[in-house]
């Protein structure tokens, strides 16, 4: 009796805080929400504000508030309050990115540090912004990209807060807010980084909740955010399952999916730089991105050369024997629609290379960023997205092979794909057949994400429904402006209009 009298107590003390600083009806359903739940005072207090909340109903109705208190202001201030997200990112990008570690504990710290900068720096914003104009005989029409309203986003734990940073930036550029479902093993630091965001936005600029994140995300927040009335867009990152259940939910859907990118080298190739470029994109954050080398596929002239090249660009190379020991644990089988498939052990996921070494058996210096070893291409390593620092070498009889192997176990997904050589026939046939988002000649990955290359960055590449490369553009809506046969100024000055 006596807790429930305290109870009340501390939710009418809440509520009374909540509407003393002008906050809506909503904070206090959130509130209310969550005492029947019978949720802890302390995770009440947090829910609700700054863009954290416990319940999707809630925050949708937050960032719809927020939606409509962001169209009354200008463009200039949503550059600032970009520029106030970047510098976040920026600024306390060791901070977070330690904490991003520290809570999902895959991937490489210091790349974890690096991708929070990287995106605060280079995701496209409001500049990014352009209308178009036709102008003729019959006067003006001029195509203008308004917002969607809010956007329900999905996260991956491989990326967890900078995907929230990268989709915040992109689609309040373009005008929308967000509320997010971040993976579960991710939401710790997806909510830290949310309320950081809106924190310096509501203070700065009187807004709050412009970025929503679910604090317990499930896949049944997921599922109420797909259908939410407040939900005019879906945008998601992640695996298949994820991709699949966004583009059945009956609204249009952004869909970042998965890939299980392809390198082939041929006989041209400078086999050195192809070397250090694999190194560097499959070992970058222990192979967690989705554009990463994942296998290699190389014509049989420069294949012994080719594992030489690795070996004196630092990776280390397993035997046979360490690689069948190498696949027996990091490889598993599982129950999917009554049918059984391969996927990487979580055990694994994003684990260091020493780790990945130790089970096959081997010891490797501290410093050892990526393995690698020769296996034929019915390895699973070949066929799976295995997201772990070990990358299978596959001998092909010549560049027709390669390519025909790299089209077939990228499994159709459209997403990225590698070559490494100076044949320009090579490399245009093979980019045509793969047919892939990105496709990137002789360097790493990463350098389609304009990191060392040319373009822009962002870390939600939708591919099966075709957008690329996300940018403020993608989350708009056509509107076109018509002036009929006025407001075209070059033309006969006394003749026809
Ligand atoms: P995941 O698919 O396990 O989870 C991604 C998100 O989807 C999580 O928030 C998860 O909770 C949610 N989810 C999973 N199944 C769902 C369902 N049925 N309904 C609703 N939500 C669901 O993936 P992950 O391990 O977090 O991330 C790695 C995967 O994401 C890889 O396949 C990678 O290729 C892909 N990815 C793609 C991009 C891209 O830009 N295309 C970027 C990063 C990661």
């Amino acid at each position: 009796m006596q807790a429930t009298e305290s109870l009340v107590r501390s939710v009418v003390a809440q509520v009374l805080s909540e509407l003393s600083q002008g906050k809506r009806y909503d904070a206090v359903t959130d509130i209310m929400g969550n005492a029947s739940q019978g949720h802890s005072v302390q995770s009440r207090l947090t829910t609700g504000r700054h863009g954290v909340f416990s319940c999707v109903d809630a925050a949708a109705k937050a960032a719809r508030t927020a939606f409509e208190q962001l169209s009354e202001r200008t463009i200039e201030d949503r550059a600032q309050m970009i520029e106030r997200i970047r510098r976040i990112a920026i600024d306390q990008c060791e901070e977070l990115g330690n904490m991003e570690m520290d809570e999902t504990k895959i991937g490489r710290r210091k790349h974890k540090i690096e991708k929070l900068r990287t995106l605060g720096e280079r995701t496209p914003g409001v500049e990014f912004m352009r209308s178009q104009v036709f102008s003729g005989d019959h006067g003006l029409a001029v195509i203008e990209h308004a917002p969607f309203g809010v956007i329900g986003a999905i996260t991956p734990v491989t990326h967890s807060l900078p995907t929230i940073t990268g989709n915040a930036i992109s689609m309040l550029a373009a005008g929308n807010t967000l509320v997010v479902n971040p993976h579960p093993a991710g939401k710790q630091i997806a909510a830290e980084g949310v309320r950081r965001f809106n924190q310096a936005l509501s203070t700065e600029y009187g807004i709050d909740n412009l970025i929503c994140v679910i604090e317990e995300p499930t896949l049944e927040s997921a599922e109420e955010l797909f259908h939410h009335p407040e939900i005019a867009l879906i945008c998601v990152t992640g695996g298949p399952a994820v991709a699949r259940a966004a583009m059945n939910c009956g609204k249009r859907a952004i869909v970042a999916g998965p890939g299980n990118p392809p390198v082939v080298v041929d006989e041209t190739a400078d086999l050195d730089r192809a070397a250090r470029a694999i190194i560097r994109g499959a070992s970058y954050d222990n192979n967690l991105l989705c554009i990463a080398e994942k296998e290699v596929f190389v014509v049989n002239e420069v294949f012994d050369a080719t594992l030489d090249a690795m070996r004196r660009a630092g990776a280390v190379q397993l035997s046979q024997q360490e690689v069948d020991a190498l696949t027996a644990v990091a490889i598993e089988a599982v129950e999917h629609n009554g049918r059984s498939r391969q996927i990487a052990s979580k055990e694994f996921l994003g684990q260091d290379a020493v780790r990945l070494a130790q089970a096959a058996g081997k010891q490797v210096s501290p410093e050892t960023e990526l393995l690698f070893g020769e296996t034929d291409e019915h390895n699973p390593f070949v066929s799976v997205e295995q997201m772990m620092p070990f990358v299978p070498f596959v001998r092909c009889r010549d560049i027709d092979d390669a390519i025909a192997k790299a089209k077939q176990y990228e499994h159709g997904f459209r997403h990225t794909s590698m070559i490494h050589s100076n044949n320009v026939r090579n490399m245009t046939r093979m980019g045509r057949v793969m047919d892939t988002t990105l496709f990137v000649k002789n360097g790493p990955s990463f350098s389609a994400l304009g990191v060392e290359g040319e373009g822009y960055i962002s870390y939600s590449i939708a591919t099966p429904t075709g957008e690329g490369v996300t940018t403020p553009m993608t989350f708009t809506r056509e509107r076109r402006c018509s002036l009929i046969d006025d407001l075209r100024i070059v033309g006969p000055v006394g003749g026809k209009r």
